[in-house]
């Protein structure tokens, strides 16, 4: 219930009012909100949009052109009607608009309410995309319609917020605004200015909070909007600058274990392990095992890329701690990997306990591991986030490995590290980070790099084909198959009706399976199946029991299948750079030839580079630094741009001077 005495006796911070007191949205919207991580009023402020529509200057519907870009204008509606368009399947809302200078067709898919309120008559506001139909000529398609009202006017007339709203369809872009809206009118004077106390001149140079959080909801200005971000991205690093110091601080005591690197554990693994070390991994354990052996805690970031042998390494490190009686908690972002990092522990360790702690173990079998962990006998546990609920106590801990450390939340990485404070911490990752940004990004974090991949790799051959080549890559795929390798092939969506004119992994499945390889095992594999279906899939996968994995990026990190020597990527145009090059790194691994294949009919210019550069480029750093490059700095009416962390606004790589900054004030603020 909307109670403004309530409120006001509840609480004086934004970040204590709960969301569904804001006018607009209640209990039903509010749930809908939690399921974007916005409980608290604060939250909602917080929730900053990810770009930006200028709808600033109406047009004259004479001045459009078909040219495929965005207008606004003010229009009365001449007719409306609605037909079946393209075989029976999509609702078409048709209409004619005009206003004092010229008329023009709208169309509208599936969306039939339109008809009632375009047919009351009166003045609305379009905002839409205008392309040259050929039988109708120039054309609106979609456009957002508003009544012409004076409490619509949040989404025209100025620079209008674009909120990511995943998997939402109770709350459009219009209502989000409204709320907003509401939000900042009644609670802004209520955000806490975290900055306010803070002496530093590069403070006093940003907006004051509250005008900062108007201005990137509802910009005054494109300069508004730039100083708007720049303030919260400040702010963000300032805070999370300040995280890693108390962190680093609560860290410089010794730890009360010594280990022995000549031990029983290490030795059985050395002799179990099927290859030799490289160099570069030599060097990483000596400079790894040294911390181990010292006084001080380890806390060392371990970054190689794809297919460097990080996961070898890091057993090596746990073979140390195991053999001289303490445990090893090892944390991977999925199951899928877990269950990958678990077999490999069975056999590299025979004679350690190694278990599984996924979120799919419940109840006795939970509660007799928990037992276990709780003991003093030395072992290896390997699990997902499951490891770091508040329950699992793990005793005589002696060493963390985070694997994929980019896939988790600075928090969840911090959390296992508290279940000992003095535990030694290993993290890995394969994203490529430039040293000076590693050094303040884990400020707390010692760095050890792989540069070379293990021998005998054969370079990954990428071709790039559109779609009308597909028989001959499936009759390619059935080539390799017959030589006893094995394939990926993925998709960027689960299913089709998640959106039109993509291919899907579940229908292709059923097309690739029955038409096109009856005689060939395919199975399929996406993040919405249980736990235990993936790994039943998986394993079938490892054991070269299924030659062709159908799969969506659950794939990505990780996966470890040297057999599988093809990498299809259907709409490769859908995937970005890292996500191409986590990819590509699934294969190469053994000493077969592989070939990775991306599927695209794009013509976007911008795509074609991208996947140009995905042709050119086997090198992660390399990678990276292009995909910079192509992207740019922060823009204007941009997408957001994803760092190699997962910051809220901030973006490491591009707003690295600001992350300089914000450091430099935390060391100030907290020597004071
Ligand atoms: P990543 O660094 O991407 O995590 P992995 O640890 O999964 O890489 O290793 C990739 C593959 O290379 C695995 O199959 C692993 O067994 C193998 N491997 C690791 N080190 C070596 C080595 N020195 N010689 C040969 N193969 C190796
Ligand atoms: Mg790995």
């Amino acid at each position: 219930m909307h109670n403004p005495g309530l409120r006001m006796k509840k609480s004086r911070f934004a970040g204590d009012i709960q969301v569904q007191f804001v006018k607009g949205v209640g209990p039903s919207l509010s749930k809908e909100l939690a399921k974007l991580g916005i409980v608290s009023v604060k939250d909602l402020l917080y929730y900053f949009p990810y770009r930006y529509e200028d709808r600033r200057f109406f047009s004259k519907i004479k001045e459009i052109k078909a040219d495929n870009s965005y207008y606004q204008f003010r229009a009365k509606v001449i007719s409306v009607r609605e037909k079946t368009g393209w075989q029976g399947r999509v609702g078409l809302v048709q209409a004619l608009l005009s206003d004092e200078t010229d008329s023009v067709v709208a169309v509208w898919f599936n969306q039939s309410y339109l008809v009632k309120l375009l047919s009351q008559g009166g003045e609305f506001i379009f905002y839409g995309k205008v392309h040259m139909d050929r039988r109708f000529g120039r054309q609106v398609v979609s456009p957002e319609v508003q009544v012409l009202k004076d409490e619509n006017l949040i989404s025209y007339g100025r620079i209008v917020p674009v909120y990511s709203l995943p998997g939402q369809k109770r709350l459009s872009q219009a209502r989000m605004r409204k709320i907003m809206h509401n939000a900042l009118d009644a609670y802004v004077d209520l955000v806490p200015d975290v900055l306010d106390r803070v002496k530093c001149k590069e403070v006093r140079q940003l907006l004051p909070v509250q005008e900062a959080l108007w201005e990137i909801h509802f910009p005054s200005s494109e300069d508004a909007i730039k100083a708007a971000r720049e303030r919260f991205i400040f702010e963000e690093f300032f805070l999370f600058s300040m995280f890693i110091k108390r962190k680093k601080r609560a860290s410089t005591r010794p730890k009360n274990r010594t280990y022995k690197e000549g031990n029983r554990v290490v030795d059985s693994y050395i002799s179990s392990l099927p290859f030799e070390f490289t160099e570069a991994q030599r060097r990483a354990i000596s400079e790894m095992s040294r911390d181990l052996l010292s006084r001080m805690p380890m806390r060392r970031l371990l970054q190689g890329d794809v297919g460097s042998g990080k996961t070898a390494v890091a057993f090596y490190l746990a073979a140390i701690v195991l053999g001289s009686g303490y445990k090893c908690a090892f944390m991977v972002p999925t199951e899928v990997l877990a269950n990958q990092h678990y077999k490999k522990a069975l056999e590299w360790f025979p004679s350690i306990p190694v278990y599984l702690l996924s979120s799919s173990l419940k109840g006795k079998r939970r509660r007799e591991l928990l037992k276990k962990l709780a003991s003093d006998e030395p072992c290896m546990v390997i699990g997902t986030h499951a490891l770091i609920q508040p329950d699992v106590l793990i005793n005589g801990l002696g060493l963390v490995i985070i694997d994929e450390q980019h896939r988790f939340g600075v928090k969840q990485r911090m959390a296992l590290a508290e279940k000992a404070p003095d535990v030694d911490t290993l993290v890995m990752t394969a994203t490529p980070i430039p040293r000076s940004l590693a050094l303040t990004l884990y400020g707390d974090l010692d760095i050890t790099v792989i540069d070379e991949l293990p021998p005998g790799r054969q370079e990954v051959e990428t071709l790039w084909i559109t779609s009308d080549k597909r028989h001959r890559l499936y009759k390619f795929l059935r080539d390799q198959i017959a030589q006893g390798r094995q394939a990926y092939i993925v998709y960027p969506l689960i299913s089709e009706s998640d959106e039109a004119n993509l291919l899907a992994a579940e229908q292709m499945y059923e097309v690739l399976r029955s038409e096109v390889f009856p005689d060939i095992e395919v199975g399929i594999v996406h993040g919405k199946m249980s736990d235990r279906e993936k790994k039943r899939v998986m394993d079938l996968f490892y054991e070269g029991k299924i030659q062709i994995l159908v799969a969506t990026v659950v794939i990505e990190v990780g996966i470890d299948v040297p057999n599988a020597t093809v990498m299809v990527i259907e709409h490769a145009e859908r995937f970005g750079l890292s996500q191409l090059h986590q990819l590509r790194g699934r294969i190469g691994r053994g000493s077969h030839r592989s070939y990775c294949i991306v599927v695209s009919d794009t013509d976007n210019e911008d795509t074609r580079r991208r996947l140009g550069v995905f042709m050119n480029y086997k090198d992660g750093f390399r990678l990276s630094e292009a995909d910079l490059v192509l992207r740019g700095p922060g823009q204007f009416l941009g997408e957001r741009q994803h760092g190699p962390t997962e910051f809220n606004i901030g973006n490491p790589l591009t707003d690295f001077p600001l992350l300089l900054k914000a450091k430099r004030c935390a060391d100030m603020a907290y020597r004071e």
